[in-house]
């Protein structure tokens, strides 16, 4: 037995651990980004020279910082207070480094099979900084073979011209940042949209005929009820988007909602515990599940999972690359981790030097690119053991013995033959359930 394959305590959590305590809870990526560090940055930028897989796919992921106004709840590092000369600045720097990029071996010569537009808000961006913007790109990466090209947008700022001009840009997946339906809910929250522009927005969008629209809601914003949630489960389905994404309120260190709690001396949020949340999500699905949507993991459904993809997600956590473009955007290049400077002037301030804006970074080792795989893909609900097998010479089953035999004794999944899956318990809190995968140096680490 490896450290690595120590038992976990079979238990569940404590009551106090099913508040809603400060901190992050979501995995979006392994190691935790806590252990990627500056001295890795020089050694890492190498990649940049190797010759790349010819199999392995290549995405972008462009990262726009900019808000109509900070959600209470947000933890990006996200501006409200840019001009159009200063949001012109960014993009332009943004191309300049997808230019240097683009030169390096690693890079030179490949398609994107997937593109991002993340943020922040990526339509904040006016029409024609986001037609210049995508042309710009395009010459640099041509996205003739991309088979996903997916865009965040906060239904306040689309006007009827501006869907009409991301349609036209090529996007397959309009992702509508709707979080809530209740006007009073979306406003103690801090967010800039208001009901009527969600409905404004999705109509239009569905008329124009985007491949995709999916819906984002929060289950838990601040003044959720149970009697609110359901209307939101009802307004969701009787939109009928392609897919539906819910994630679970969580309270980083650095949103509005911490700074208050801090103040006010307390250590619980104010918003519902986590069985609550769990329920809520729950709820939601088993409602989507009845009109016919499929669950496709802890946070998805889809209305038809033959047609309905999340290529970048899918790709990202199956070895694919991912180049980081624009501020604080992580990326994972032949199994290095990159991210961004944080902030926008020191970012620009690289880019216009000629450099490489990467601020912090990692190498993963062979076991570290199998836990990733592992947990990430754990979060589809189903893996299957030889697909390690084959891919990594390591048999799950083996190495996570003692931490699946406590999740098959709690009642959170099973192993049965080929597969390792998740019931919709262990489904509803799998980012809690993951830590007990880490390597034994990543455990505890403050997940961000
Ligand atoms: S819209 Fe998104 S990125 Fe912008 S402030 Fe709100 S949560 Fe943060």
């Amino acid at each position: 037995m490896t450290p690595s394959t120590a038992a976990p305590p079979a238990q569940g959590p404590s009551p106090a651990s099913e508040q809603t305590a400060a901190g992050n809870y979501f995995v979006a990526n392994y190691p935790p980004f806590s252990f990627w560090t500056k001295d890795e940055v020089t050694p890492a930028l190498a990649v940049l020279e190797r010759t790349p897989d010819p199999d392995r796919p290549l995405g972008l992921y462009f990262h726009v910082p900019f808000c109509r106004k900070r959600c209470h709840f947000c933890y990006f590092r996200v501006y409200t207070d840019k001009n159009a000369d200063e949001i012109k600045g960014y993009l332009s720097a943004g191309v300049r480094e997808m230019e240097m990029l683009a030169a390096k071996p690693y890079i030179h010569g490949r398609k994107p099979q997937f593109i991002y537009f993340g943020g922040g808000t990526p339509s904040y961006l006016s029409v024609p900084q986001l037609t210049d913007l995508t042309n710009r790109m395009k010459d640099l990466f041509p996205w003739d073979e991309a088979v996903e090209v997916a865009f965040e947008a906060e239904p306040g700022t689309l006007t009827e011209k501006k869907l009409d001009a991301i349609r036209a840009l090529g996007i397959t997946r309009l992702s509508l940042g709707v979080e809530n339906f209740d006007d009073h809910i979306l406003e103690i929250n801090g967010r800039a949209h208001r009901s009527g522009e969600i409905e404004r927005a999705y109509s239009h969008a569905r008329s124009i005929g985007f491949p995709q629209i999916n819906i984002d809601l929060i289950a838990g914003m601040v003044e959720e009820t149970d009697a609110n949630w359901q209307l939101c489960i009802e307004k969701a389905l009787a939109l009928q988007p392609d897919s539906l994404t819910i994630y679970q309120m969580e309270i980083p260190y650095n949103t509005t909602i911490y700074k208050e709690m801090r103040a006010a001396g307390k250590l619980t949020a104010p918003v519902a515990d986590w069985p609550v949340k769990r329920r809520w999500v729950t709820e939601a699905f088993a409602a989507f599940e009845a009109a016919g949507y499929t669950v496709t993991s802890a946070t998805t459904v889809v209305r038809n999972p033959d047609t309905t993809k999340f290529v970048y997600r899918d790709s990202l956590w199956s070895g694919a690359d991912l180049l980081p473009l624009g501020v604080a955007s992580f990326g994972i290049l032949d199994g290095v981790h990159m991210q961004n400077h944080a902030d926008i002037l020191p970012y620009q301030m690289l880019v216009d030097s000629g450099r490489i804006p990467w601020f912090r970074a990692h190498e993963t080792t062979h076991e570290e690119r199998f836990v990733r795989e592992f947990i990430l893909r754990l979060k589809l609900g189903r893996v299957s053991a030889d697909y390690y097998i084959q891919r990594y010479g390591i048999d799950p089953r083996s190495r996570f013995a003692p931490q699946l035999a406590a999740l098959t004794a709690s009642g959170f999944g099973s192993v049965d033959g080929d597969s390792i899956s998740l019931t919709r318990d262990g489904l509803m809190q799998v980012d809690r359930l993951l830590h007990d995968f880490f390597l034994p140096q990543h455990r505890d680490a403050r997940y961000t």
